[in-house]
């Protein structure tokens, strides 16, 4: 093993006072016992050159000067000794080994003067290695440690005592990272290596330290040393490989994000893209970055949104704006643009972090409610009908806009049921109040009309219809719809007017056309009256006037004249123009009346009357007049078809019956010519006449009639010859009709 370089660790100072005072007696005893010899000892030989011994021994303590001093002394004892043993005789030979002495003290004095000097540099270089905190150690081109400062215990955990010596290879397993040729290759090139090597500590710890080499040589330029510092870069190489984990696992976490996704610098220049950007535009990373971004909007949107993103990056107030960028395929899409700054701890803002999210179906999804709510809009303003929802469980309630039209409300105001309430007709509120209890207590369905009287004073019949809704939240709710149905009603209202017209007039018409049936009615009771005063006046005129008789047949004039009159009151009432009234009626006395007033124009016919009255028929709810009008039109129209019937009895028959529960049928079967092929149908047709002088009205008239009382009229041919008009009339079950007559 060579000299280490240089001890830079020094001795306790008890232990270096202990060896320089050994050394110091030891040296004085040598130079003391080579004095005696040299004086008293003819040995012939050079004793005195041995006081090199005592120079080199206090060369490794004295300073320069007591190097010096002890040369000078060792030279004055050697003249010393020289003087005692040869006073003035001269003798080449002693003088030869006294002046060899001088000259071997002479030359060791200056080589031990050297050899302080270089090692005190070494030792001030070995210092200043000392100072350093890293790890600093050289060895040997064998490898053996010669140099090993505080800085490489402290790293490696090995004392100086136990590495020196040793083999850096063994005792810090080093891991290279490239072959150990190729570093010593460079090594031995360029005189320096530097790099990162794994080592392995006392304690068993890997540590990667950053290791820098310098190749010491020899005057002859043959490599002796390696001095090796080194410093612990784990923590750095840990917080490196942690932040490089870390942002590895960001740019994953922006590319992998189901957004479109990027980062600018402060000025706006695009630093990075995400993947999705990316595969959304078509385009490569390089050809967006900076501001080639721009390339891919738009044009007539991008100087909008650079010039408010720029404002952005002035205020540091967060972006957002939508735009159209262009996808892989070609086409423009409208995406919404977001970006936030993100400041450094002073504030200064160092990136802008911004999104931008595919809206082009919700912008459609959105145009197309805007256009379906357009449309609603207008076909609700355009039917007259308006839409509420209400939410019976927290009063909670929506109106379309021509809700509030109808209702006659500002639009302004807060739809409310109570809001609603106000406005109907006073006269409808309880049933209006019902309603709303129905709804509160979770009945379904609801179809009603009520009258409002609006804050102008206007009169509106609404018709009201409602679902109750269940949604898959459990909430519940009534959406319906409001129908202004004023003009209906209104036109209804002059319709059954006008129909009311037109049945009367027909009446007046019918009473035309049964004037002479209707006079022999009012003839026969005058008749019978002017017979019967004619006998009653002969009763009286006999010599022995038969009171009784006459009483008889005054009773009889006034019941033919009461006849008479309800033959009149009759056909009056048939002639009176009157709005329709709902009564409980029996039929079979009502066709019976027709039947009388018509009974004679039958017999003009020549034709007989058949009548068959149903047993126990249940009272009809209709108007009189109305349902009599019906029955005459039915009857006169079968007279008059039989009119030219040679072959055959010409017979009506008239009929009632209750073929079902709930309804009563009357039905007048003729033995006329029929219709043929033509379908019946036509006949009810307003206007539809095959006679000379008819209007085509009455059964238009019969059949609007039947409805309005809601039952239904239709005709069939017979099987033989002739037609059948039969009509039904919802019956009221709780009255049975008086027997037939
Ligand atoms: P009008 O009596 O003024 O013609 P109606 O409406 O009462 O009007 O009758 C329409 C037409 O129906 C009649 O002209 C006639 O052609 C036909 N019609 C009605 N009743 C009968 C019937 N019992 N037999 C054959 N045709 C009939």
């Amino acid at each position: 093993m060579k000299k280490p370089l240089a001890d830079a660790s020094r001795p306790s100072s008890a232990a270096l006072s202990r060896f320089s005072e050994v050394t110091t007696i030891g040296a004085l005893s040598i130079a003391m016992a080579i004095f005696i010899i040299d004086i008293y000892t003819p040995l012939g030989i050079a004793v005195a050159a041995l006081y090199s011994v005592v120079v080199l021994l206090a060369a490794r303590l004295a300073t320069r000067r007591g190097i010096l001093a002890i040369g000078v002394g060792c030279l004055t004892l050697t003249v010393l000794a020289y003087a005692i043993q040869h006073g003035r005789q001269y003798e080449i030979g002693p003088f030869m080994r006294c002046v060899g002495s001088l000259l071997t003290i002479l030359l060791t004095t200056l080589l031990a003067l050297k050899t302080q000097e270089s090692a005190n540099t070494s030792r001030e270089q070995a210092g200043l290695l000392e100072l350093t905190h890293d790890g600093v150690f050289v060895r040997e081109i064998g490898d053996s440690i010669t140099f090993w400062n505080s800085g490489a215990a402290l790293l490696y955990g090995w004392t100086k005592e136990e590495a020196l010596g040793q083999s850096t290879e063994k005792l810090l397993l080093t891991v290279y990272p490239l072959p150990l040729t190729d570093l010593m290759v460079e090594l031995y090139r360029t005189g320096r290596w530097e790099g990162e090597l794994l080592r392995t500590c006392k304690d068993g710890r890997q540590i990667a330290v950053a290791s820098r080499w310098s190749l010491r040589r020899d005057n002859k330029s043959r490599p002796i040393a390696i001095l090796e510092t080194n410093n612990d870069v784990s923590e750095r190489k840990r917080i490196e490989e942690e932040r490089r984990q870390q942002e590895m696992e960001l740019r994953l976490f922006i590319d992998t994000i189901p957004t479109l996704g990027w980062i600018c610098r402060p000025d706006g220049s695009a630093e990075y893209l995400n993947k999705r950007w990316l595969d959304y535009t078509g385009l490569a990373l390089s050809d967006a970055l900076g501001w080639n971004w721009k390339a891919a909007f738009h044009p007539d949107d991008i100087d909008r949104m650079v010039e408010r993103y720029q404002r952005s990056l002035a205020t540091g107030e967060p972006f957002e704006d939508e735009g159209r960028l262009r996808r892989f395929d070609g086409t423009y899409r409208w995406l919404l643009f977001r970006a936030e700054a993100r400041r450094d701890a002073h504030g200064e803002i160092v990136k802008w972090y911004g999104t931008n999210t595919d809206i082009e179906d919700l912008k459609s999804a959105e145009l197309a409610v805007l256009r379906s709510q357009a449309y609603l809009d207008e076909a609700q303003r355009l039917s007259h009908t308006g839409s509420f929802a209400w939410k019976p469980a927290n009063n909670e309630m929506v109106w379309s806009r021509e809700a509030y039209q109808i209702l006659g409300v500002d639009p302004s105001a807060s739809p409310t049921i109570g809001l609603m309430f106000d406005q109907v007709h006073e006269d409808d509120r309880d049933f209006v109040k019902q309603q709303i209890k129905r709804a509160i207590n979770g009945e379904r369905e609801f179809d009603f009309e009520h009258r409002l009287l609006t804050r102008y004073g206007d009169l509106r019949h609404l018709h009201v219809r409602a679902r109750r809704v269940k949604y898959a939240s459990g909430d519940e709710e009534i959406v319906g719809a409001l129908m202004d149905v004023t003009n209906t009603r209104r036109a209804q209202t002059a319709l059954q007017s006008a129909q009311a017209d037109l049945a009367h007039a027909a009446r007046v018409a019918t009473l035309g056309e049964i004037s002479a049936s209707i006079a022999h009615e009012v003839n026969q009771p005058l008749g019978a009256i002017v017979t019967l005063g004619q006998a009653s006046q002969r009763w009286l005129q006999r010599q022995t006037p038969d009171v009784d008789e006459a009483l008889s047949g005054l009773a009889s004039i006034v019941s033919e004249a009461n006849r008479a009159a309800e033959v009149i009151h009759r056909i009056r009432q048939f002639a009176k123009k009157a709005e329709p009234a709902a009564a409980k009626l029996d039929i079979n006395e009502l066709v019976q009346d027709v039947v009388r007033l018509v009974r004679h124009e039958a017999l003009t016919h020549q034709v007989s009357l058949r009548t068959s009255w149903g047993d126990g028929l249940p009272a009809v709810i209709g108007d009189r007049i109305q349902l009599q009008q019906v029955v005459v039109n039915l009857m006169m129209n079968g007279l008059q078809a039989m009119a030219k019937v040679k072959d055959r009895p010409r017979v009506l028959s008239i009929q009632t019956l209750c073929p079902e529960t709930g309804n009563v049928l009357v039905s007048v079967q003729d033995t006329g010519p029929g219709i043929g092929s033509k379908p019946s149908e036509e006949l009810f047709a307003a206007f539809y006449t095959t006679k000379a002088n008819g209007m085509g009205m009455g059964l238009s008239i019969c059949r609007s009639i039947i409805e309005a009382h809601g039952g239904r009229i239709w005709a069939n041919s017979n099987a033989g010859p002739g037609m059948t008009f039969q009509f039904i009339v919802p019956s009221n079950d709780d009255i049975s009709s008086a027997s037939a007559a």
